[in-house]
């Protein structure tokens, strides 16, 4: 009833893939419209990702850091954590910066409808809102429709005691004890959240180590720090069964060490994310959508339906915002008629965890699997003036090069601040850079930077004393 509307340009989904996608096409001079069935633009990352995420970890960051200063001879009090006040300023970022997107939309003229869009055809997506049922036919569509949290049949998962990541984001209480299901970047990031803030926390991973994706010289570290705070982490283990009881969720785990159960207050689900793509009635435009709910594209971000293209989480792996930012632009131009493919050599993942943990590229474990050749310079953080003067000692940065050619295929880096290094390395192998490159770089000194360069000397053979 809400009327007809017409696009050169619709994106389905304002995620940070859906709402480049749609700025970038206006910017380019397209009229848009950008479909959102929630309230707020941003998508998983603004509203229940990447940034509340952030912001809670920096909460707990400057806890554990006051803790730990009381070794270093600067004691403060114990924290006195006001979670509705903290919960307040989280929000109060998400807020800003949802806003801040509804601004630079209105600033381009893209139209946001609000209300969840289907296919009807392979022109036209029915969107139904509050405000009633409108039918949007287009052009073009970017489908952007992002992803969710997998569940588990074995779960009781309408148990308000079970919560997912955006549960755990919402903060709604510091449980005495918590189980983590799934010791992957976000069920690790959450669990550091709520061990600062006081939560006993239990981690089952069904791998062989924490951050699978990751080298386990990389992980060790953060994997020792955890082992410390943390009641317990429990890997090649996988949970059975969770039962609900008045007094707890009792969860059944099978592992090396047999069967055995244990009773905790609240129980986190972090075993992945599923695309939507099974939700957006692909079938009526005649999108292909796999078993699993991913919508193949080209290097274009084209379906197989002509004008419709697809980006983000919605597409694949890596389920990364950095991903799906750059195919909505490649998306956005492509349709725009310039000749434009999307060929990123890598994509960086992070946890931002503590200490955090990076890497990108090639890892030493998948060239073990895949038979290539590898070199590697080492760095440990022990020998870094400036780790040692942030009171750390535990990283370790690891560069892999082609043994040929000096060339950088990837690297792994453990430690704080892991996540702002690691962009270097990626610039290196996107410029084809080899160890010399980096090695006669010059890095500010004291910076953790710098454990970069030391480390490609490292492989050469060319340091001379590690400061
Ligand atoms: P999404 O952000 O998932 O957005 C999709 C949007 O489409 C949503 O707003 C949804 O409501 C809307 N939508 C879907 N279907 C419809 C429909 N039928 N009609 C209307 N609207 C629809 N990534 C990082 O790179 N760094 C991080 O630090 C990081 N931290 C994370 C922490 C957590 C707890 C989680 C859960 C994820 C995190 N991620 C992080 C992943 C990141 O959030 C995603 O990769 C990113 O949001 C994907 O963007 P997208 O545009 O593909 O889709």
């Amino acid at each position: 009833t809400g009327g007809d509307l017409h696009a050169e340009v619709v994106v389905l989904g304002s995620g940070p893939g859906g709402y480049t996608a749609a700025f970038r096409a206006a910017d380019l001079g397209k009229k848009v419209i950008l479909i959102e069935r929630n309230p707020s633009l941003g998508g998983v990352c603004l509203n229940v990702g990447c940034i509340p995420s952030k912001a809670l970890l920096h909460a707990a960051k400057v806890i554990t850091e006051s803790e730990e200063m009381g070794h270093f001879g600067v004691s403060f009090q114990k924290p006195d954590v006001d979670i509705d006040k903290l919960r307040g300023w989280k929000e109060s970022i998400i807020n800003k910066l949802t806003g801040g997107l509804s601004g630079l939309a209105k600033g381009r003229k893209v139209t946001v409808v609000k209300g969840v869009g289907t296919f009807t055809a392979p022109n036209a997506i029915e969107v139904k809102g509050e405000d009633g049922t409108k039918t949007v036919t287009f052009d073009n569509c970017i489908i952007a429709a992002g992803s969710e949290p997998v569940t588990l049949p074995f779960i009781p998962h309408d148990d308000p005691r079970v919560i997912d990541s955006t549960g755990a984001l919402a903060l709604a209480d510091v449980p005495k004890r918590m189980l983590v299901i799934g010791g992957g970047i976000i069920g690790m990031e959450m669990a550091t959240v709520y061990e600062t803030l006081g939560t006993k926390i239990t981690v089952v991973e069904f791998m062989d180590q924490l951050i699978p994706g990751a080298d386990p010289d990389v992980v060790k570290p953060l994997q020792k720090r955890m082992e410390k705070r943390f009641e317990a982490i429990h890997l090649k283990t996988k949970v059975a069964a969770v039962k609900a009881l008045d007094t707890g969720l009792e969860v059944t785990m099978e592992g090396p060490k047999g069967t055995f159960t244990d009773v905790f207050d609240k129980v986190l689900v972090a075993v992945g994310r599923k695309p939507n793509g099974k939700m957006i009635a692909a079938d009526k435009a005649g999108v292909i959508v796999d078993e699993r709910g991913f919508i193949p594209v080209d290097n274009q971000q084209k379906t197989n339906v002509p004008g419709i293209y697809a980006i983000g989480d919605v597409v694949g792996q890596p389920m990364l915002a950095h991903k799906a930012v750059h195919e909505g632009k490649v998306a956005a131009e492509v349709i725009s008629g310039m000749n434009r493919i999307f060929d990123a050599m890598v994509i960086p993942g992070v946890a931002y965890t503590d200490p955090e943990v990076a890497f990108v590229g090639l890892t030493e474990t998948q060239a073990k699997e895949k038979g290539i050749k590898i070199g590697k310079g080492v760095f440990p953080w022990a020998a870094s003036g400036r780790s040692l003067s942030l009171g750390r000692d535990e990283g370790l940065t690891k560069v892999i090069f082609d043994p040929e050619t000096d060339r950088v295929l990837g690297a792994g880096i453990v430690g704080p601040n892991a996540g702002d290094l690691i962009a270097e390395v990626a610039l290196a192998i996107e410029m084809g850079a080899d160890a010399t490159d980096i090695g006669l770089t010059i890095h500010p000194h004291p910076t953790l930077s710098e454990t970069i360069n030391f480390a490609a000397e490292m492989f050469e053979g060319t340091i001379t004393d590690l400061i």
